[in-house]
């Protein structure tokens, strides 16, 4: 039993560190090793536990009820309810499925996003027939008017959205234009505070100026909170609030059409594992809303400290002042950001690359948790250090006729060997067969990024079709009467 602990623990050192602060994405580390501790023990002993039904595991139910209400009284929602779900992405379906759903007559319904919107809401609209209308942003604050929001909505609009913030720019939109919108035309309104719901709240009672954007916004009819991701908890835990009970009621599911057990869900999923609500339940009470208060304004401080020390790096630009913990940066044409990405991975820092979208040119994601402002400075040296070693390196050239092929693929068009040989060609052919990355990713993105959406997308499906591939690799595989019995099978 030790040996597969230790060799999992060998495993995880090809992993990104989640600890530390130095990983700008994916992970949130609160720096309090005694709360990682706590989540850990709760999800352990929550794990076999089973939320498909509220009745048969009460503690479950009282664990999701008290978290819901402290998210209601973050976010000012006196009549709020909601549900625990797996995640951001799970939160965002199922709002806009309730909003489908409440609308039964409605044959093809709509929504309306900011371009700025997660990517989670084209999933949804992929999943649940309901068509997305994007709506472009300034380009310079990177919100959306609300008055092109009000064009954007059309006779089937049961859903608008609304971000705070917005994952890749990190900026608040304006909700109480957007939320007055919906309440015009009688439609719901989504705030997506998936990285901000637990972080606002706390900046305000610490004194920060926060605009506002949660229930006390008349119009505002669900909000997602991730406690994933500034709650600090272990993955698997977000919460879907709507305003009232009403407003929840088409999320839910029931199926009396099979002869089992009467199904009866409010997410996704239906056996779901107890263990995040535990471990969530444990870690929000072990910080508390004086420590999220604390790490709210250090992760703040620290992200607005960042923004101004790389607007002092010459070629950088902050693409917009941190309304909570998020900044994003680009560099002048001296540099690609593909390149300062791949130098700060050498220097042990993981930025995030976001590739050029609607005219915006390819930007760096960080995200800034608590535990990485301890490490401002060793911070701020690494990207003066990678943005000179990538002006010095110049930006990644794309062939143009490289370019133009790119430009001119449907993606719909190709079969398994263009795909084979596209995902050659942009570097990670390789990668396709062993699992490990490249040394340097700038090729690749530089690559990907004069390709158009459509072409990212069908690429990217190709690269992790052939990425996930199962593996035989039971000790003495040979002899396992199962593989014997396959290869006989086989042979006949
Ligand atoms: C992270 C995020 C999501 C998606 O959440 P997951 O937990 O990754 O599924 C949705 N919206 C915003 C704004 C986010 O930051």
């Amino acid at each position: 039993m030790s040996d597969v602990l230790a060799r999992l623990r060998a495993l995880q050192e090809g992993d990104l560190p989640t600890h530390g602060g130095s990983t700008l994405a994916y992970v949130y580390d609160s720096g309090l090793a005694e709360a990682d501790e706590i989540g850990r023990t709760a999800l352990a002993q929550y794990g076999a536990t089973n939320g498909l039904d509220p009745t048969v595991f009460p503690s479950l139910r009282t664990l999701e009820n008290d978290l819901v209400g402290w998210a209601a009284r973050l976010l000012r929602g006196e009549a709020a309810v909601g549900t625990v779900t797996s995640g951001g992405t799970e939160s965002v379906l199922l709002a806009v499925q309730a909003a489908r759903d409440a609308s039964p007559g409605i044959t093809s319904p709509s929504m309306v996003l900011p371009s700025t919107a997660h990517a989670a809401f084209h999933k949804a609209a992929h999943y649940f027939g309901v068509r997305a209308i994007v709506v472009d942003v300034d380009p310079v604050t990177f919100t959306p008017r609300p008055e092109d929001v009000a064009a954007a909505c059309d006779e089937a609009t049961v859903l608008l959205v609304a971000s705070a913030p917005s994952y890749a720019q990190g900026v608040v939109d304006p909700v109480p234009a957007i939320a007055a919108v919906a309440a015009e035309r009688g439609v719901r309104c989504h705030v997506d505070a998936c990285i901000g719901g637990w972080i606002l709240p706390y900046l305000r009672l610490d004194g920060v100026e926060v605009p506002d954007f949660d229930f006390a916004v008349p119009g505002v009819t669900s909000i997602s909170v991730d406690l994933h991701k500034y709650g600090y908890t272990p993955k698997g835990a977000s919460i879907l609030l709507h305003r009232d009970a009403s407003l929840r009621r088409s999320q839910f599911f029931a199926s009396a059409d099979w002869p089992g057990y009467t199904m009866l869900n409010s997410t996704l999923q239906s056996t779901k594992s107890g263990a995040p609500v535990a471990a969530v339940w444990a870690v929000v009470h072990h910080i508390g809303d004086d420590g999220y208060q604390r790490l709210a304004r250090t992760a703040y401080d620290a992200a607005v400290q960042l923004a101004g020390r790389i607007r002092t790096i010459d070629g950088l630009t902050v693409l917009a002042d941190p309304a909570t913990t998020l900044v994003a940066l680009r560099s002048d044409e001296r540099a690609d950001v593909f390149t300062i990405a791949d130098e700060m991975a050498a220097l042990g820092w993981f930025v995030q690359p976001q590739l050029s979208f609607r005219g915006q040119p390819a930007s760096l994601h960080l995200t800034v948790s608590a535990a990485t402002a301890a490490r401002m400075e060793e911070l701020v040296k690494a990207l003066e250090s990678a943005t000179r070693a990538a002006q010095l390196a110049g930006p990644v050239q794309v062939a143009p006729e490289l370019a133009a092929a790119a430009g001119a693929l449907d993606p719909s068009t190709l079969d398994d060997d263009a795909f084979d040989g596209l995902l050659s060609v942009a570097g990670l052919g390789d990668t396709a067969t062993t699992g490990s990355l490249p040394d340097r990713m700038a090729p690749v993105n530089a690559l990907l990024d004069v390709a158009p959406p459509r072409l990212r997308e069908a690429l990217l499906i190709a690269f992790l079709d052939r990425l996930m591939r199962p593996t035989w690799s039971a000790a003495g595989t040979d002899q396992h009467p199962l593989r014997r019995l396959v290869r006989r099978t086989a042979a006949c």
